[in-house]
């Protein structure tokens, strides 16, 4: 198959395969456009089954932080980076700092950070190398864990969804939440203290308890979320939550949370706008956590500290362009997922045809 036939290409600016023969590395870097300013995306360490996979994965999700990255303001790009092997058996510090020399090759058009497989460890290493790394500690510009960042964006992007639909506060109103790892705790505790009423699912018991404990919880076994009687459901585990299947067992009127991928594909989408439903696209409702990336980034590049201000001055712009998402759809009588999408592709497109201009 060739890169430019390929059906995830979708107009790359750069797609960049490198092989270290002293580490093995295979390492493919795709770099989905910097109209709107560097590429920022993780590295994710897969066993890929065939170099095809890897490079389809690589392109796919560099097009996600694209759209991600401009939905959240940002002065990011999109791109990603995958590593082909077992990150349980392949990882050395070696591979990690020819990874390093693999993304400082690129001069600074993408900066990386961790993702599935690849850990801070793995990550200083590559730091070694080139300065574009982006979410280890340390230093003043560092921006620590982004999990409490994307929770808040969640949580206010769940209760502007319930002023929509139900047109209440969030004071009683019942959420059903499907993972309680980093973002799931933290939105269950916001969404806790707000009044709303919480019911829990996980396949890690322990976590259930502790998440249980903070906020008065019920807990459920995971197949059974998708039945409570919940008027939100928030996805906060992994991708692919809502299915046909799923959705048609769903009694309240809003899926919005912080996974990514929640949409099965994008006719369940429509199936879920057509049956009245309200969706918080999951690359505008979670982008908290790259806000707080781009914040690190952004003082790096300038040699300041972070700044917490920006990231909330950001923050409520997220809000506000979900709330765009929200009018149009209801205007325009398409799913929320569509118009997202093309909200986007407008904002790339325009910064790119400001760059070409300049
Ligand atoms: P995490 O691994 O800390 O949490 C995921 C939780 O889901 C875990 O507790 C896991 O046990 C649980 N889980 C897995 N399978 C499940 C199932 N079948 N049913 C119920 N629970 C299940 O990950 P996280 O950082 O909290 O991220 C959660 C989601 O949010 C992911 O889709 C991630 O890509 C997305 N996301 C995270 C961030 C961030 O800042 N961490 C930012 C944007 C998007």
């Amino acid at each position: 198959m060739s890169v430019f036939d390929s059906a995830a290409f979708e107009n790359h600016e750069g797609v960049h395969a490198i092989f270290d023969e002293k580490t093995g590395l295979k390492t493919i870097i795709a770099v989905h456009s910097t109209a709107r300013g560097p590429a920022a995306g993780g590295c994710r360490m897969w066993p890929y089954a065939s170099s095809e996979a890897a490079l389809t994965d690589a392109l796919k999700l560099s097009r996600a932080m694209s759209f991600k990255n401009a939905m959240a303001d940002i002065p990011l790009g999109g791109g990603k980076a995958v590593i082909i092997g077992d990150a349980r058996t392949d990882k050395t510090p070696a591979l990690f700092e020819a990874f390093g020399r693999a993304v400082d090759g690129l001069g600074g058009q993408y900066w990386t950070a961790e993702d599935v497989g690849v850990s801070v460890a793995d990550m200083a290493h590559a730091r070694n190398q080139t300065r574009y790394v982006a979410g280890l500690e340390g230093h003043a510009a560092a921006s620590g864990d982004p999990s409490p960042v994307t929770a808040e964006g969640v949580f206010r992007g769940v209760r502007l969804c319930v002023e929509r639909a139900y047109g209440r506060d969030l004071k009683g109103v019942t959420v059903a939440i499907q993972g309680v790892g980093h973002v799931g705790a933290y939105l269950a505790e916001k969404l806790a203290a707000a009044g709303a009423e919480l019911i829990i699912t996980d396949v890690n018991e322990a976590a259930l308890a502790q998440v249980a404990a903070r906020t008065g919880a019920t807990i459920v076994p995971p197949a059974a979320i998708f039945d409570v009687d919940a008027d939100v459901f928030a996805p906060c585990a992994l991708g692919g939550a809502v299915t046909a299947e799923t959705l048609a067992r769903l009694k309240g009127r809003v899926v919005a949370g912080g996974a990514n991928n929640q949409l099965a594909s994008p006719e369940v989408g429509r199936m879920l706008f057509e049956r009245g439903m309200l969706y918080a696209p999951d690359y505008v409702i979670n982008g908290g956590g790259i806000i707080n990336v781009a914040a690190e980034i952004a003082a790096i590049e300038a040699g300041t500290a972070f700044d917490p201000a920006w990231v909330e001055a950001k923050l409520t712009t997220l809000a506000a362009t979900l709330g765009e998402v929200l009018d149009r759809s209801l205007a325009e009588k398409r799913p929320t997922h569509e118009v997202a999408d093309e909200m986007a592709k407008a904002r790339i497109a325009g910064a790119a045809a400001a760059r070409r201009a300049a």
